[in-house]
């Protein structure tokens, strides 16, 4: 399908899912996991388990976490998160689904209903042991020196930020509305993921399955380029901003 056609069928669509990872996240600064200078090049990834049992494991990720705060805190929405606002905006949007944990959606004005984080926030922090929420900043702010992993206030339990890590469940609620958003699907469309973590690279190909036209916006190719009505390679800001234009001129 060529970009005035795919434009045509976003315009008459209001049945539209949009899925996104790293990828779209990258033009706002927080660098993904596996591009060259991606976040897997320079760090090994910490397990639930090797987290929940070990000290040194625990240290491990919380230096990771201090590495990446600046930029982190730095970090707004690009054209491509807005883009998927004003869908919603539209009332085009089902929902999206992120495999992000960096919150730039919500950053974005896209409310809270419309939003499904499929690995969790690294916009909260909690605890393993009585769930209390905290705030990432002063946490953060006390990570100085020779520092030991921070506790719970209240009951003295590992605190983790609240993201989904390798060895640790799905969270379920989001699972199953990210289901049912992608079987009523009527187009699907991928963002800046490389489409290698399961279990949420299987969602397109559900989408596709149940009759939803797919469309993939990747600055390198991936797995199901062959499967998509719609491919785009190439940067995730640069196209919005001229595919935004066209839809808005329709
Ligand atoms: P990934 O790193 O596996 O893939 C990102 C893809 O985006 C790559 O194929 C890359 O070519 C493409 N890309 C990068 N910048 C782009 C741009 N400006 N325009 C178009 N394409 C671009 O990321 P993923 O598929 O999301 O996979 C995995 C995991 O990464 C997820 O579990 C997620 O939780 C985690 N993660 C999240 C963040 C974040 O929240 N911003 C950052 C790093 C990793």
């Amino acid at each position: 399908m060529k970009l005035d056609e795919f434009a045509a069928k976003i315009r008459e669509s209001d049945e539209i899912v949009v899925f996104t990872g790293a990828g779209i996240s990258t033009e706002s600064g927080i660098p993904d996991f596996r591009s060259p200078g991606g976040i897997w090049t320079r760090y090994r990834p910490v397990t639930f388990q090797e987290y929940m049992t070990s000290e040194v494991a625990r240290i491990e990720a919380w230096k990771r976490r201090l590495d990446g705060w600046e930029q982190y805190r730095a970090a707004k929405p690009n054209v491509g998160h807005y883009f998927i606002q004003a869908l919603s905006l539209k009332e085009k949007l089902i929902g999206l689904i992120t495999q992000n944990v960096d919150g730039l959606h919500s950053m974005a004005g896209l409310a809270d209903d419309k939003i499904v984080e499929l690995h969790g926030s690294n916009r909260k922090i909690l605890c393993m042991s009585c769930t209390k929420e905290f705030a990432p900043e002063p946490i953060i702010n006390s990570l100085v020196g020779d520092f030991a992993s921070p506790k719970c206030d209240s009951c003295g339990g590992i605190l983790k930020s609240a993201t989904v890590s390798f060895g640790q469940a799905m969270p379920e609620q989001a699972m199953r509305i990210a289901q049912g958003w992608t079987e009523q699907a009527k187009v699907f469309i991928v963002m800046g993921s490389s489409l290698q973590v399961q279990p949420a690279a299987s969602f397109p190909v559900v989408a596709k399955r149940n009759g939803a036209l797919l469309a993939i916006i990747n600055r390198e190719e991936g797995p199901l380029d062959g499967l998509a009505d719609f491919v785009h390679n190439g940067s995730i800001g640069e196209f919005c901003g001229k595919f935004g234009e066209m839809i808005a001129d329709g």
